[in-house]
């Protein structure tokens, strides 16, 4: 299959690139779409055979239930069978934007996209290039991240081709993403809310909107063994690079101390931009480190440039976590196997 790179000129439904986009999607086709978090390969949710073609394309576990875009609110209600009053506070506070909601589902999703569950995850991205093709398919569209299996989300349309290439219908490019960290994700099917997958909608607005919130231990730990995950995705390796990351945690020097002590041949440093002057490898800086906001727009970007350099082993910086940090922490753990070093 020849994958077809398609450009936006006008963010409108008659666009060429976004109606091309969207008579694939239409046609049961597979179309990687720029979102404010990462890309993601979007097929018509309401067709399992579209959305099957998404987990034969990513090589995903099929029990990895995925994620509804819509581009209207109303559309909700045609999903699931219940909305009740905390999904109406965040959906009025949040969207559109990076939160996806984990509510009953509806007959009409199927089992494909839940993964057999009886919860369905929805998401309204603000993304104006998203926003457009879903609203010119006419269609919810399932959309995991848009990377193969296990690999750092892609962030420019360039990591999903390096991925995906001759494996999906289109990729439309939109640039790089903004928010660079997936939804977070956030589970009202039971009693109180839950956070599931921290991203940048951050604890704190959640609980500044609907009061408490509990939050799943494996945002921040790894699973027991033979644990049941809350959300299937969380108990897979993820966002790896060929190289081994160990986190490093302690102050800047500390971490300046500690790698340039234990550099070997094919160490980098997956530091933040203050550390790299000192450092005695090579640095892959992902961002100021008063600024989590930044760190996640590129921490991706910063896994997949370590395979380019074709490293071992990379000691990274390990991110504050309050606010959006959270997000990057979740991540950067699970790209480093759960391996932290106190200093
Ligand atoms: P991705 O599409 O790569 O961003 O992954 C979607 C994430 O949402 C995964 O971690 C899924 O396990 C999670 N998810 C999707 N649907 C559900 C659901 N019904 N219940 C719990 N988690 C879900
Ligand atoms: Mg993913």
């Amino acid at each position: 299959m020849q994958t077809k790179l398609l450009a936006v000129k006008t963010v409108r439904k008659e666009d060429e690139g976004i109606m091309a986009a969207a008579e694939l999607l239409k046609a049961g086709g597979l179309v990687a779409i720029p979102t404010e978090t990462v890309y993601g390969l979007a097929a018509n949710a309401l067709d399992g055979r579209a959305v099957r073609r998404i987990f034969a394309a990513k090589g995903r576990p099929q029990d990895n239930p995925l994620i509804v875009h819509i581009a209207k609110r109303e559309t909700l209600e045609s999903l699931v069978t219940k909305v009740p009053p905390s999904a109406v506070t965040l959906a009025d506070r949040f969207w559109p934007g990076p939160l996806t909601m984990i509510l009953p589902k509806a007959a009409c999703i199927p089992d494909e996209v839940s993964a057999g569950l009886d919860t369905v995850a929805v998401r309204f991205p603000s993304h104006l290039v998203a926003r457009a093709i879903i609203d010119a398919s006419g269609l919810p569209l399932a959309a995991p991240s848009a990377n193969t299996s296990g690999r750092p989300s892609p962030t420019r349309a360039e990591h999903v081709l390096h991925d995906l290439d001759g494996r999906i219908d289109a990729v439309v490019d939109g640039g790089a993403c903004g928010v660079g960290v997936e939804s977070t994700v956030v589970s009202l099917a039971g009693g109180c809310p839950r956070l599931l997958r921290p991203g940048g909608i951050t604890y704190e607005q959640l609980q500044a909107a609907v009061g408490p919130v509990e939050m799943d231990p494996a945002v921040t730990h790894a699973l027991a063994k033979n644990a049941v995950a809350a959300s299937p995705g969380m108990k897979y390796q993820h966002y790896s690079p060929k190289a081994r990351v160990v986190i490093l945690k302690g102050s800047g020097e500390d971490y300046i101390r500690y790698v340039n002590d234990h550099k070997q041949e094919g160490t980098v440093a997956l530091c933040f931009d203050e550390d790299a002057a000192s450092l005695q490898v090579p640095a892959v800086p992902f961002g100021s480190q008063t600024d989590a906001e930044e760190q996640a727009q590129r921490l991706f970007d910063a896994l997949r440039r370590i395979d380019g350099m074709g490293a071992s082993l990379a000691f990274a910086r390990c991110p504050d976590q309050t606010g959006v940090g959270l997000a990057v922490f979740n991540r950067l753990i699970r790209a480093a196997a759960f391996e932290v070093v106190e200093l």
